[in-house]
């Protein structure tokens, strides 16, 4: 069993969208562990995305990322990792696949809707930065 960390973007809530991205989430048979709300400062959205610092698109990135509230959730299920990126779609919304939520609510290359960890070490600690233990369903 595996664990990956979802983020619903803040676009996604300005725009009373958040509602769609759960839905296609469960319709595709997620099991959701963990979700809440929360709205970053920009030194904490520095913080989750520091693999970027340094690059050009980072002030930018942080800065809309603590510009309002996010829903994040923890998604589990074999291989959730893979199967939770299938279905967003590529980072550039206008080189998503038909069907991913990139492409069906992804605004530009920053606004994307949402997020997904990309490897096993990334989801444990993008995991941890939001959640405690005692707030992820355990499977039982
Ligand atoms: P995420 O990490 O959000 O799941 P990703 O793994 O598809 O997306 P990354 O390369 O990790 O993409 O980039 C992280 C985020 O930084 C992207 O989702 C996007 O919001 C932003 N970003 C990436 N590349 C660019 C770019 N060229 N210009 C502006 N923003 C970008
Ligand atoms: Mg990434």
């Amino acid at each position: 069993m595996q664990s990956t960390l979802a983020i619903i973007k803040p676009e996604i809530l300005k725009k009373g969208l958040s509602g769609k991205i759960i839905s296609i989430i469960e319709e595709h048979g997620f099991r959701i562990s963990a979700m809440k709300m929360v709205h970053l400062t920009k030194d904490q959205a520095g913080r989750f995305y520091h693999v970027h610092r340094g690059k050009f698109f980072f002030e930018e990135l942080t800065q809309y990322m603590s510009s309002g509230p996010i829903i994040v959730m923890v998604l589990s299920g074999d291989n959730v990792i893979e199967r939770w990126r299938s279905l967003m779609g590529a980072t550039d919304p206008s080189k998503a696949k038909e069907g991913t939520i990139r492409k069906l609510y992804g605004t530009d290359i920053q606004r994307n809707a949402v997020h997904g960890s990309d490897a096993p070490e990334t989801a444990a600690f993008e995991i941890s930065f939001f959640f405690s233990k005692m707030e992820i369903e355990n499977g039982s």
